[in-house]
């Protein structure tokens, strides 16, 4: 059974790590391999994990050669990886939240495709096949941001999704998207924003994460350049608080543009609310990264396919093979991912979830895949909302 979660699976997720200071990863992948990578991590520290596909991700996955016309092979490619999860899941034995990365304005067309896709898998399944989409109308002014939210939440509240939305702006480049020359006042989300977001939103469901801007970056910049300024998301969520007379942190937050970070800031951010940290550029260097080491050591190997230094008729083929060098990048990942959850105070964050259709967990899975040995907390009853 796909361990891929809904809506359900995700709020008991992020009750439990609001409740315990924990946030989770949220991978970009662009392929197998690196959605392998992310599993793998997420499987050896026993926690739940975030994957998640961008719109350029989305179409990489399907190939460069495909054009992206009418957004078809973002849909598609987007579309396929999810059902790749879906079936790889069970296997790795981990809970994961799929989800897709900034859409604009422009890329809502991609939206609408991935929702049809996932209204028919809904009708098949009875359940999700992502468990949110993000849009990003941080360009457009507040009320048409909101407005065109809602009509989104209604849609992906009816599927057992969330909404993942952004207020204020992201700086840094990513994508494609660079907002690098984007003043300074704009990536600081103002209390009213948020609130604003909040009760609109709520009148709808309560099934949405927001990205808030408190000084975050897309990319990695030298030491000094990001100033990080988490008391905003303070600021919001005791302005909610005492606005809607809600608990102690109502909303869940999203930090963007994680990679580079300083662990300090990313755990004041987590105090305020912070449940998912996107981690993105520092995922890239670290692929990049392992298979340049492999390349470094065994670089006298990798020359030609006959000819090394034990002899000039000896062959190369163990050592240019795809899947020895890919695999070194996999590996990177996998320990970057792990240093991520570190610092998110995430590691053994393992969440079992009994009853049928609860998807956290299938129970009878877990016996046979015996990987269940640190189970943190169990949760009865995912089933009844
Ligand atoms: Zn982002």
């Amino acid at each position: 059974m796909s361990l891929v979660q809904g809506y359900r699976g995700a709020k008991k997720i992020f009750e439990d790590a609001k409740a315990n200071r924990y946030a989770l990863p949220a991978v970009n992948v662009t392929s197998t391999s690196t959605i392998n990578a992310s599993l793998e991590a997420a499987k050896e520290v026993n926690s739940p994990v975030i994957i998640q596909f961008s719109n350029s991700g989305g179409a990489f996955f399907l190939g460069k050669s495909i054009s992206n016309a009418s957004q078809k092979a973002s849909i598609t490619g987007a579309v396929a990886a999810a059902k790749y999860i879906h079936e790889a899941s069970p296997l790795y034995g981990i809970p994961v939240l799929l989800n897709t990365d900034h859409a604009a304005k422009k890329l809502l067309p991609w939206v609408d495709g991935m929702i049809a896709e996932g209204e028919k898998f809904y009708k098949t399944n009875g359940r999700p096949l992502f468990t949110s989409h993000m849009i990003d109308l941080s360009e457009e002014p507040l009320s048409e941001n909101i407005d065109t939210c809602k009509r989104y939440l209604e849609k992906l509240t009816k599927l057992d999704m969330y909404l993942e939305l952004e207020l204020g702006v992201t700086g840094g480049e990513e994508d494609g998207v660079d907002n690098t020359g984007v003043e300074s006042s704009k990536l600081y989300t103002q209390p009213e924003e948020v609130s604003y977001a909040y009760e609109e939103l709520m009148k709808v469901s309560e099934n949405f994460v927001i990205a808030a801007s408190f000084g975050n970056v897309h990319g990695v910049y030298k030491p000094g350049n990001v100033k990080l300024e988490p008391a905003i998301l303070k600021n919001s969520q005791h302005y909610i608080q005492k606005k809607f007379n809600t608990k102690n942190n109502p909303v869940n937050f999203v930090f963007h543009g994680g990679s580079g970070s300083e662990v300090a800031k990313i755990r004041e951010a987590i105090d305020y609310g912070v449940v998912k940290m996107n981690i993105d550029t520092d995922i890239q260097w670290a692929f990049w990264d392992g298979v340049r080491k492999y390349y470094k050591k065994n670089e006298a190997f990798l020359q030609s396919q006959l000819g090394n230094p034990t002899g000039d008729d000896a062959p190369n083929k163990k050592y240019y093979d795809g899947r020895v060098w890919i695999r070194e990048g996999e590996i990177s990942i996998k320990n970057r991912l792990a240093q991520a959850y570190e610092e998110l105070n995430g590691v053994n964050r393992l969440l079992l979830a009994v009853g049928k259709g609860g998807y956290l967990k299938n129970c009878a899975s877990l016996g046979e895949h015996g990987l269940w040995a640190n189970i943190k907390s169990v949760i009865v009853g995912a089933n009844s909302q």
